[in-house]
């Protein structure tokens, strides 16, 4: 069954121009039957009943239960980021979306690639995770929140820092019982006060094995080895 993203899950929902746009390129027809969420963990079934030029009307199917494969983990986990060169961010988003996490935190830190993000460019970041999202069949869309200096970063639950030559693993500390921020670096590293300091709000180092990553490839080996636990 086709997915869907609506702003809301309600009995009639109306879609605009663009949302219409996307069932007309699948040529969907009315009494096809869809799968709807909002992306932020809601879903549901519902009927195509009317398609037309630049409008488009779904009634929910009540007696239907949404079955998406993508579930979500058991609680939410935060990708906090150093900001990186390039395009390398968007090969991270999606793939990050892809294993799970519900926000991505961008960090502006010490040895940070760069020290801000367009806006432009955060608009495709966020389009990306959506797609991504879409393509995993997952219920929530990650948010892409706008960069924070590293001081400024908060969490709530725990917090576990990506750092060489720490004697932790990933796999010893979950638990799953409070939410679960994860922090990895630019290619620079974070500095030693970032370290004390992030390690001064109960963040956890953690290895990722002996060999130093770059620093597009860490954050996707860290939920990697979280996602190969079965969550
Ligand atoms: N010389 C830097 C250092 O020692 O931190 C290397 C930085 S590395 C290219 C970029 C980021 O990836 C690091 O800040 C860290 O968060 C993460 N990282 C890379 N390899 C890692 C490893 N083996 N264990 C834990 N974190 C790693």
């Amino acid at each position: 069954m086709r997915r869907l993203q609506v702003s809301e899950i309600a009995p009639e929902m109306r879609l605009g121009p663009q949302e219409t746009r996307h069932l007309q390129v699948l040529r969907l027809r009315p009494g096809e039957r869809l799968q709807v969420f909002d992306g932020r963990g809601a879903e549901a079934v519902a009927v195509l009943t009317e398609v037309d030029a630049g409008h488009a009307l779904l009634h929910l199917d009540t007696g239907a239960e949404a079955h998406s494969r993508g579930a979500e983990t058991p609680q939410p986990i935060t990708l906090a980021i150093a900001l990186l060169k390039g395009d390398k961010l968007a090969d991270v988003v999606r793939a990050a979306t892809e294993l799970g996490v519900s926000h991505i935190q961008l960090l502006v830190t010490a040895h940070a690639e760069a020290r801000d993000i367009g806006a432009q460019k955060l608009v495709r970041l966020r389009r990306i995770a959506s797609e991504a999202a879409r393509q995993s069949e997952r219920r929530v869309i990650p948010e892409v929140l706008e960069p924070v200096p590293l001081g400024q970063l908060t969490w709530e639950g725990r917090g576990l820092l990506a750092h060489p030559g720490s004697a932790a693993r990933v796999t010893d500390l979950l638990d799953w019982q409070t939410p679960l921020t994860l922090l990895s670096g630019p290619e620079g590293g974070f500095s030693e006060s970032e370290v004390a300091l992030l390690r001064g709000r109960g963040a956890e180092a953690i290895t990722l094995g002996p060999r130093i990553l770059r620093a597009e490839t860490a954050p996707l080996a860290l939920l990697g080895a979280i996602a190969a636990t079965g969550v």
